[in-house]
């Protein structure tokens, strides 16, 4: 059992900001800034892309009203909304999770920047990854 469905099960105390029968939402309890909060399906599924559409759409349909509470009772000025898919991305349980990340200001203890690497060429790779259709 991984340790998200512990919690889920009872078996791990944490903080909970939210629950109903499909998903939850708790402090994380490594603070990344003030109010940094998870919110996880209460099925279990590796992570978002596995994740069920409907279970999917739950978790995010919470974590946008956690997300506006955050903002509204704290003092953060914004939010990182994000999701690691997979140890290469930073994912470290193996349960899908939303991590909900108040921003306050510059000396908040994370520092997320878009490098550009290598130009890509932008036509054959839209041409690789473009859906038809999305099933
Ligand atoms: P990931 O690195 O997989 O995207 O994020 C996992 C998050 O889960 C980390 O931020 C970590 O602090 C949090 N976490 C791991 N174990 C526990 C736990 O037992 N309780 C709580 N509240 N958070 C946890
Ligand atoms: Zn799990």
């Amino acid at each position: 059992m991984c340790i998200f469905c512990e919690i889920i099960a009872g078996k791990v105390p944490v903080h909970k900001v939210y629950e109903d029968s499909i998903v939850l939402a708790f402090l994380d309890i490594a603070q990344v800034t003030k109010g940094h909060t998870l919110v996880i399906p209460k099925e279990h599924s590796l992570h978002m892309l596995t994740c069920e559409d409907d279970i999917m759409l739950e978790v995010m349909r919470v974590a946008k009203r956690v997300g506006q509470n955050i903002l509204e009772m704290t003092d953060a000025k914004g939010l990182n909304v994000l999701s690691n898919v997979h140890e290469i991305a930073g994912q470290t349980v193996p349960h899908f999770h939303v991590h909900l990340i108040p921003r306050y200001d510059e000396n908040d203890a994370i520092n997320i920047e878009f490098k550009e690497s290598q130009p890509q060429n932008l036509k054959a790779l839209a041409e690789l990854l473009y859906l038809d259709c999305l099933y």
